[in-house]
């Protein structure tokens, strides 16, 4: 049951689809042909390196920034030539950019000021904004009255206002500090799945994407290169930019024997994209999960740094000249200071493999290791 006029019912999102998005600043091609279809109700967050095209693939669904050509689509509808307000969308920015001189009730109804909703109406339907993100009792405090964490509710609270069919979000979080991040984090996403909204977050850090978005679409130069689940992207990463920008790897070049790769000596299955499988020379991608180590006094390779993480401590082990890195649970590390020889081992079922990068076969031995190893 809807107890609140904002709340939708699942699946009544609207549908998106950017289609062949090419977007031009004199030579810059900041979007290259890109392209994603967005479900109902669907939370898709584009992720990629700084410069990728990500807000102007946002800037360009709101209508902020036009195109060279390519189309945005809404619910069948072709947006392309529509105005940034008629395309019913509400867009939160990184900085709050609340109105300083209105206080937290008047921000929120603002939007439904300018559709000249009738005060009465308007101020019911802003406070229940306000309690849906829960500031209910700040609806009168001044945006530098409030922390940061509660101006971008406000944020959040004044884009939902005027119920739009997509919600944008521009980095939300990136302006806050780690604790309340993490919190708003956890509450956009259960607001979002509350009111069923069709919603694109941007953002360059891949935690907050794998944590919150249903699927994740990982850009590069203008173009999307992958867009899958979080679990898919870091267990089936289309290609080695896709498996070394979402979580962390190291490259270790190593030896293919017909399907199977050799890693410290022992035969490893292999996982990747086709294309990678399918190249000459391979670089296992590492996954810090991926590697277990014991102590052994014989072993060449050594613990040369120490990271305690809480829960984990990541260590940095020395093979040959490679730096690889290894996740080993804190209470297990105490002994592991930096110069501990120690035997690296493959625990995973399988290993990420991607095309050789800048090392030539012949720095390979026949043991899988770099030669000088
Ligand atoms: P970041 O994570 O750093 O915000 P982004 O992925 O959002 O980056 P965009 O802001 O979309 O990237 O920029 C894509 C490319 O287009 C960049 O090379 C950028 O310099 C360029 N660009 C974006 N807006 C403009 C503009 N108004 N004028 C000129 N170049 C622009």
């Amino acid at each position: 049951m809807v107890d609140n006029p904002v709340v939708r019912n699942p699946g009544e999102g609207a549908r998106v689809k950017l289609d062949g998005l090419v977007r031009m600043f004199g030579h810059t091609r900041a979007l290259d042909g890109f392209s994603i279809s967005i479900e109902p109700g669907e939370f898709v967050a584009l992720l990629g390196p700084s410069g990728c095209g990500k807000t102007t693939a946002l800037r360009v669904l709101a209508g902020f920034e036009s195109l060279d050509s390519g189309s945005v689509v809404v619910d069948g509808k072709d947006l392309s030539q529509v105005r940034a307000q008629k395309r019913d969308m509400g867009m939160v920015f990184q900085s709050y950019s609340l109105f300083p001189n209105m206080n937290a009730l008047n921000n929120v109804a603002y939007g439904l000021r300018m559709r000249r909703q009738r005060p009465g109406p308007r101020k019911a339907k802003a406070s229940q904004l306000l309690e849906l993100v829960g500031l209910a009792d700040q609806a009168s405090k001044y945006p530098h009255q409030m922390s940061g964490g509660q101006q971008q509710r406000v944020a959040l609270a004044r884009a939902l206002a005027v119920e739009p069919r997509v919600l944008l979000l521009d980095e939300p979080l990136s302006a806050l500090d780690a604790k309340v991040r993490a919190e708003l984090r956890d509450e956009i996403r259960a607001l979002q799945t509350r009111l069923a909204i069709t919603t694109v977050f941007v953002t360059h850090d891949q935690e907050e994407a794998l944590s919150m978005a249903d699927r994740v679409c990982v850009m590069s130069a203008g173009r999307n290169v992958q867009t899958a689940t979080p679990v898919t992207l870091y267990e089936r990463p289309a290609t080695a930019f896709v498996a070394e920008f979402v979580g962390v790897s190291s490259r270790l070049p190593v030896e293919r024997i017909g399907d199977e790769i050799v890693v410290f000596g022992e035969r490893c299955a292999v996982r990747g994209a086709e294309q990678a499988i399918s190249s000459g020379t391979l670089d296992a991608l590492l996954r810090p999960e991926d590697v277990a180590i014991e102590v052994d006094p014989s072993a060449k390779e050594f613990v040369t740094h120490r990271n305690f993480l809480g829960a984990s401590t990541r260590l940095i082990v020395q093979v040959g000249e490679i730096s690889i890195r290894v996740d080993v649970r804190s209470d297990l590390a105490a002994e592991l200071e930096p110069g501990t020889r120690v035997r690296p081992k493959v625990v995973s079922r399988d290993v990420l493999v991607a095309p050789r990068m800048n090392v030539s076969v012949a720095d390979v031995s026949a043991n899988g290791h770099p030669a000088h190893v």
